[in-house]
């Protein structure tokens, strides 16, 4: 197995931070990693598609970047197929791939970086949309046991962006493959979400099929999202913050215009991008960093960013928003 030491990240992550690795090692199949597991006692961290971190340091010990591939129909019936696939696959291309099988289910979530191991992470989602719908298991290999488990959906604990793999799972285990049920024609299509049903209704879709959901998507995002190519940055920032009843009242008498979506536990989201924009960051610069103008929720790098100049940044738009809404914003982007 080959360590590549002291190779410059700047590529392989989407804020493009130039911050180097000391070990860096591609795990290609499950093997790789037991082997490597025999063989140190450094801290090992897994890397996917670096669309969900930011560095901030040089990354210690091994970082193990895992381009394990695959994917396959491992069992079906007549509604559904149920797909294994290496977690080292790109999320988008494996959209792509279902659409071109005519299996639906994730077409909302296209276009999405990353790589599909670190999807059950933070349950990812978009447009009306988590993984956790279509999610059956997955396997993983704890790091300090070394023992392969498998995961039923129950066991991941999925929440907004958030799963067990956050919290008492943090930084043990190694995703090595994931297992969706993927929905047969005719298919279940999520429109509800605003503008994908007025952009169905603009361009005289009568039957909308999963292709046309996700050119749809394909074309808000890249209308509204930076592409990292081009301008670094980790998609949202931070999470959208959930409040009680009595502050949202509260909120509501204060900020007349407040957005906000009820939710079954009671509570309100608050899009943490307006509570953003309310603050004056949007489209603004300051230094090498400053909040997206299409959409204030994404942190940019404008070219030579750092990592910490980026958190820097971060925290003073955390301290705003507590400062006028007395509400805390937390990333959901990974600090590294
Ligand atoms: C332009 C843009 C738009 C985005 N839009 C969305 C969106 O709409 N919805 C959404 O939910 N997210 C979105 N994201 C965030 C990001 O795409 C997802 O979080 C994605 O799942 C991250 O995948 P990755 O492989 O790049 O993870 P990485 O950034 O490589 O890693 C993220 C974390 O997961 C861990 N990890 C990665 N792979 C594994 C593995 N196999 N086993 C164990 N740990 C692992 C890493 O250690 C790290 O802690 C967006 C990002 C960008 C840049």
């Amino acid at each position: 197995m080959k360590i590549i030491k002291n190779k410059s990240l700047k590529k392989i992550n989407t804020f493009g931070i130039d911050i180097s690795a000391k070990n860096l090692i591609i795990i290609k199949k499950e093997k790789d990693l037991f082997q490597l597991l025999n063989k140190t006692n450094k801290k090992i961290k897994i890397l996917g598609g670096g669309s969900n971190i930011l560095l901030t340091k040089k990354v210690k010990g091994i970082l193990a970047k895992n381009e394990i591939k695959g994917i396959e129909i491992i069992a079906e019936d007549e509604e559904t197929a149920l797909v294994e696939i290496g977690a080292g696959e790109n999320w988008h291309e494996f959209v792509l791939w279902a659409i071109q099988n005519n299996l639906g289910g994730v077409e909302n979530l296209s276009l999405i970086p990353g790589t599909v191991g670190a999807a059950p992470i933070q349950n990812i989602g978009a447009y009306g949309v988590e993984l956790k719908n279509v999610f059956e298991g997955l396997n993983f290999i704890d790091l300090e046991t070394h023992e392969e488990i498998a995961f039923s959906k129950e066991a991941c604990n999925f929440g907004y962006r958030n799963s067990i793999f956050k919290n008492e799972l943090k930084n043990k285990f190694c995703i090595t493959r994931v297992y969706l049920r993927l929905k047969k024609h005719p298919h279940t299509l999520n429109i509800n979400y605003g503008i994908i049903s007025k952009k169905i209704e603009e361009q005289k879709i009568k039957n909308p099929t999963i292709k046309n959901i996700s050119d749809i998507i394909i074309n808000i995002r890249q209308a509204k999202l930076p592409d990292p190519k081009k301008i670094g940055n980790s998609g949202s920032f931070f999470k959208n913050p959930e409040v009680s009843k009595k502050k949202w009242k509260k909120l509501k008498e204060k900020f007349p215009e407040i957005i906000s979506y009820p939710l079954p536990n009671n509570q309100f989201k608050i899009p943490a991008a307006w509570l953003i924009d309310q603050c004056g960051f949007k489209g603004k610069k300051y230094g090498n960093t400053g909040c997206y103008k299409n959409q204030a929720l994404v942190i940019v790098n404008y070219g030579n960013a750092t990592g910490k100049e980026i958190k820097k940044f971060s925290k003073k738009v955390q301290k705003a928003v507590y400062k006028k809404f007395k509400i805390q914003i937390f990333p959901e982007v990974n600090i590294w």
